[in-house]
């Protein structure tokens, strides 16, 4: 059994979903498991759609469904040029639900709302792909993702039942895949009382992942627009390597720190079962990418984690007392309850320091409230560095014209937030 996983840039027009059944025909005799995202930058457009509809915006809500629509129907075009073809009418049927719902003034939780508007993107992605895979001579089955992960009501970030959804793919999916290529959704889920529930941004991966450790899979292959996983991201380096093996030691800690590459829930669930990753690109399929296992190597070369738009937050305690266990588990508490993610942090006897992703909304309200207690002090515009297996060579490189504000090292990880001087006000 293999688990394949398609992401939305692989399924982004008619060309994608074609590629997709090409690569599905290499593996003429092996069981199958195809877990798609939502095309393109789909479900961008769609949290757009749901902001909107939670605002009340009506003209900006139908402008965006229709483009959504749009979009959609444009691939069906390409894909489907008989347009007696039964998709047509099975991915109407399913935006219908989402015109139903915004025909209303939003009356239930915003969390809840945004999943059931945000999963239509998976939903017709694979039907899509199932209806075009069945065309072009596979055996194809479309699977409602929903009634096999199962969540609690934790909206835009369910937690897996974990039992129940080990029960649920070995009785219910594991049958099927013996005789049919299954497809079906990433990133969504379902409650007990049958509710859409989602898994956080970018989740597909962890869903494929969650399917291949509940299956037993032989191994799990990420198919993505990059030949593998790569040492830094070229967006910000110029010279990057393609890393061939990697630990799912060092995997785990590169997705931590913001490696893109894979979600950071996803290596957890193969690693228990000793599951293969492959990360592969879907534009050369033949060729190598970088093989995810239980290896003992270290990374081959350093690695380099980058994000920008950084707040360094520094925290006092007003009434001048250390920084202590009293003190810490307040202030992570309060980061907790603004669901704010700390990237680093040092602490020192009286302040501690966190850098953070800069959201003008959410700062302002966890600002407010560290500020009853201790005296906040924050600086906007800055830049996180992450080095995995670094040394004195690599920081050097990072830092050219950047003043460093903190610097964090453990043996093999090196972090740095700094400002970029050339721009510096
Ligand atoms: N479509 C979802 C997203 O863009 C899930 C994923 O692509 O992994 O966040
Ligand atoms: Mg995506």
């Amino acid at each position: 059994m293999l688990v394949f996983k398609f992401g939305g840039a692989s399924v982004k027009d008619a060309e994608g979903v074609i590629n997709l059944a090409q690569i599905v025909k290499r593996y003429p005799k092996e069981k199958l498991l195809i877990v798609v995202s939502a095309m393109g930058k789909m479900t961008n457009k769609l949290e757009a759609l749901t902001r909107a509809y939670l605002h009340g915006e009506e003209e900006e809500t139908h402008q965006l469904f229709e483009e959504v629509k749009a979009y959609h129907f444009g691939i069906l075009e390409k894909l489907f040029p008989d347009h007696q073809h039964p998709v047509y009418n099975d991915i109407a049927n399913s935006f219908v639900e989402v015109d139903w719902l915004i025909e209303e003034a939003p009356d239930d939780a915003p969390d809840y709302i945004y999943d059931q508007i945000v999963s239509i993107g998976e939903i017709v992605s694979t039907k899509i792909v199932a209806a075009y895979l069945s065309l072009d001579g596979s055996n194809a089955k479309w699977l409602d993702a929903r009634n096999f992960i199962q969540t609690d009501n934790n909206y835009r970030e369910g937690n897996v039942n974990w039992e129940k959804t080990e029960q649920e793919i070995q009785h219910n999916l594991a049958p099927v895949l013996e005789h049919q290529i299954g497809v079906t959704q990433g990133f969504i889920g379902g409650t007990s009382e049958n509710f859409t529930t989602t898994l956080g941004r970018e989740g597909s991966d962890y869903s494929a992942a969650i399917f291949a450790s509940c299956l037993n899979a032989q191994s799990l292959t990420i198919w993505k627009d990059v030949p593998g996983v790569l040492n830094a991201d070229p967006k910000w380096f110029d010279e990057t390597e393609r890393i061939p093996q990697l630990s799912y030691h060092d995997a785990i800690e590169l997705a931590y720190y913001g490696a893109t590459v894979i979600h950071p829930k996803t290596i957890k669930p193969i690693q228990n079962k000793n599951i293969p990753l492959y990360v592969r690109s879907f534009l050369h399929p033949e060729a190598e990418g970088t093989d995810i296992t239980a290896s003992e190597n270290q990374l081959p070369v350093p690695s380099f984690i980058f994000k920008v738009q950084q707040v360094l937050i520094s925290i006092f305690p007003k009434d001048f007392s250390f920084i202590i266990e009293e003190n810490l588990s307040d202030i992570f508490s309060l980061f907790h309850n603004h669901k704010v993610k700390i990237n680093t942090m040092l602490n020192s006897a009286i302040s501690f320091s966190v850098s953070i992703d800069e959201d003008p909304e959410k700062l302002q309200k966890l600002i407010e409230e560290l500020s009853v207690h201790y005296k906040v002090k924050y600086n906007t515009g800055l830049e996180l560095v992450t080095i995995r297996y670094y040394n004195q060579q690599t920081i050097d490189r990072v830092t050219v014209n950047k003043n460093i504000l903190l610097e964090v090292k453990s043996r093999h990880t090196c972090q740095i937030v700094m400002k970029d001087q050339t721009t510096a006000a």
